[in-house]
């Protein structure tokens, strides 16, 4: 407890019931999380695994186990459950998928998975082609995400636009479970809907999860918000802590007003207040509550740091994007050789994926290592989703999309016209299309040589799955790579055997995955576990590299960067149009992307270094670019320009300033 402050100290030892713990960014949020398992481990006899704790990225709920397995010596912290959101619920719906009328192995449904569906349900029910299936996908995705079910929709829905939308939602529902099948948003939903409605598995789960402990709660939205509540209920073992300037994710169904929901659901709430900054030097912090003091505020935290001034914040102006990064990377390599510090120090943070592109060639040129979060990730490589789609299929023989994706992987002549005379019957008799296969009705639907290519398929992959199931999963994985003689189809699929024998060590870093995964599960069917983690990975789009290397530079999106630190920090890209985002401003939602403003600036501990460009290309044409009007927010004493020759600091900011009074006045 020594390196705790008081107030952190309370929050660590206060288990009388649930505890908010409120402050801004680096005051030791996550670490009062951290702690107070290893307190609740080591000091109150509680056994881990009673303790959850969850988080919203893989990559953060990895280093908050790490950071307890290093305070917990021993073996005392096995069991503990320290994940996502979405991993908690999945794990919730493997032991209780019965009671929801799902079969085991069921599959999770990415988002294009989940658009084809809805496609093809408006197609069945309308007759044509419908351009509305990405507006009804997201609107069913918000339903799920404020806790709504398909009836509740339905009994609510006003217009003729939103009642489409939750007819559409129930058939959308009700698919899914004929293909044994969920979607992201599902794996929250569901275990929260399972527990309202049957109390007995609710009081199991209570039983397991005794005390709860959420990380970054101005994010969680209501699927979420229930979710906690259901399982924290009486008993009130709950720390939960996080920062309504940080919340950045309203666009998907994110409630930061269950930070306040806290009080009215607990009336003894505790609260406690963190304001001393451990992160950031003064003119950092400064910097960071200057931006966010622009935004409305119910309550006022005064961070500071005792870490002295530090350097000042540098902004660079640049001709072009271009030499944006061009400046960025000489910049962090330049840096690098006078303080003789690692390439891990460094972290270049941008609004959206497509600005990585070029950072990316940059630094490939100048031959400095990076590791690039999200982004095009590990599972959307060709060969991984062929692969992933073999095992899909092979724990869900009623996974339609994973049979389409691999049917004629390798080919098997299997034609179009088979595919779409089997899809029929199998829809007309509300079964699989693999189900279909076996049908003896089939016969007189498709000509004798189609039926017999189909029967084999079927045939070797059945027998693969009862290996599978029997004896040794990821020896039958491997056979079944070599029975489709998948590095002969990579080679006539590549552009060069190099390349192709690339693809094929992707495949072999999968199955290493698997058979790590597997040795982990302790239950019967580790097959089934290691594969739906697998998929769960995939959809959050984490390329879990094994061998990291902590001494590359990082490059990922503001979002990704929440709840980390860096010593030296680059921000891109500070123009109107890119932060804040050009459809924010259009829709008057500036409040949000100054908070993402101010999640970037206070990831930086040491340096900052902001950039913006005079002209950027896009289509192909250069068009002249606006700073953002955040940088006229700053506070000017504090920052150092660069590059700007022709325009004056004062001149910018009244520039900045003006922007920002004709931006009240549109928004009233
Ligand atoms: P964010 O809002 O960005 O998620 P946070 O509030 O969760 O930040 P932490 O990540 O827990 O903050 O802590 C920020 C840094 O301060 C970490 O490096 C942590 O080790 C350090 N720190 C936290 N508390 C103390 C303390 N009492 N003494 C020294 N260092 C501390
Ligand atoms: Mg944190």
């Amino acid at each position: 407890m020594s390196k705790l402050n008081d107030r952190q100290r309370e929050a660590v030892l206060y288990i009388d019931g649930p505890i908010l713990v409120l402050a801004g960014a680096g005051s030791g949020k996550t670490s009062v999380i951290t702690r107070k398992m290893a307190y609740l481990i080591e000091k109150c006899g509680m056994p881990a695994r009673h303790i959850a704790a969850v988080t919203f990225t893989n990559k953060a709920a990895r280093e908050m186990k790490e950071r307890v397995s290093q305070l917990v010596k021993g073996k005392e912290s096995r069991g503990l459950t320290v994940s996502t959101f979405h991993n908690l619920g999945m794990n919730i719906l493997r032991s209780e998928y019965k009671a929801l009328q799902y079969k085991s192995g069921f599959s999770i449904f990415d988002s294009q998975d989940a658009q084809t569906l809805i496609r093809d349900l408006l197609m069945q029910d309308h007759g044509a082609e419908s351009d509305n299936a990405d507006r009804i996908q997201h609107r069913i995705s918000q339903w799920k995400n404020e806790f709504i079910t398909p009836e509740q929709a339905i009994a609510s829905a006003e217009g003729p636009a939103d009642i489409l939308c939750s007819q559409a939602y129930l058939r959308y529902q009700n698919a899914l479970k004929a293909y044994n099948a969920l979607d992201f948003d599902d794996l929250i939903m569901l275990p929260a809907l399972l527990f309202n409605q049957q109390p007995a598995i609710l009081e199991k789960w209570q039983q397991k999860i005794r005390y709860m402990l959420v990380d970054e709660y101005q994010d969680t939205n209501g699927s979420q918000y229930h979710l906690v509540k259901q399982l924290v209920g009486n008993r009130g073992g709950l720390t939960v802590v996080g920062d309504d300037d940080q919340s950045i994710y309203a666009w998907r169904g994110a409630k930061p007003e269950n930070l306040s929901l806290l009080g009215k659901d607990y009336p003894h709430l505790k609260v406690v207040k963190l304001e001393q900054n451990y992160r950031s030097t003064a003119r950092i912090l400064k910097a960071a509550n200057t931006v966010i003091a622009n935004n409305p505020h119910e309550l006022n935290k005064a961070l500071w740091s005792e870490l002295g001034h530090g350097e000042h914040i540098r902004v660079i102006r640049c001709r072009n994007d271009d030499a944006e990064c061009e400046r960025v990377v000489t910049e962090i390599l330049d840096h690098k050789l006078r303080t003789r510090g690692r390439f891990g120090n460094y972290a270049v943070l941008y609004r959206g994926n497509h600005q990585s592109r070029l950072l990316e060639l940059k630094l490939q040129v100048h031959q400095i290592p990076y590791k690039l979060s999200g982004g095009t990730s590990f599972f959307a490589r060709n060969e991984i989703k062929d692969i992933m789609a073999y095992l899909r299929l092979i724990i869900n023989p009623g996974d339609d999309n994973a049979f389409l994706r691999i049917v004629n992987v390798p080919r098997r002549k299997i034609g179009t016209s088979t595919l779409e005379n089997l899809g029929r019957y199998a829809t007309e008799r509300e079964i699989s299309m693999y189900d279909a296969c076996d049908e003896m009705g089939l016969s007189q639907h498709l000509p004798e040589t189609a039926v017999k290519r189909l029967r084999e398929f079927t045939g070797w992959l059945n027998n693969l799955r009862r290996k599978c199931y029997d004896d040794e999963p990821v020896a039958s994985v491997r056979q079944l790579v070599s029975d489709i003689d998948y590095l002969d189809w990579l080679i006539q699929n590549s552009s060069s055997v190099a390349i192709a024998e690339r693809r094929m060590a992707n495949v072999h870093t999968l199955i290493n995955s698997l058979e790590k995964s597997i040795k982990d599960d302790e239950s019967d069917n580790a097959i089934e576990g290691a594969i739906s983690r697998l998929v769960l990975r995939d959809l959050m789009e984490r390329q879990e590299d094994e061998k990291e290397s902590d001494d590359q530079v990082q490059l990922m999106t503001l979002h990704a960067a929440k709840g980390l630190e860096f010593p030296h920090v680059f921000m891109i890209g500070l123009e109107e149009g890119i932060l804040p985002h050009q459809n924010s401003i259009d829709d008057g939602m500036i409040e949000e992307e100054r908070r993402l403003c101010y999640v970037g600036i206070t990831r930086a501990q040491r340096t900052l270094t902001m950039s913006y460009c005079a002209k950027r290309k896009s289509f192909g044409e250069f068009t002249s670019c606006e700073p953002s009007r955040f940088l006229a927010e700053l506070p000017q004493e504090d920052l150092e320009w660069e590059g700007r020759g022709d325009s004056d600091p004062a001149q910018n900011q009244k520039r900045g300033g003006e922007t920002l009074a004709s931006l009240r006045d549109i928004l009233g």
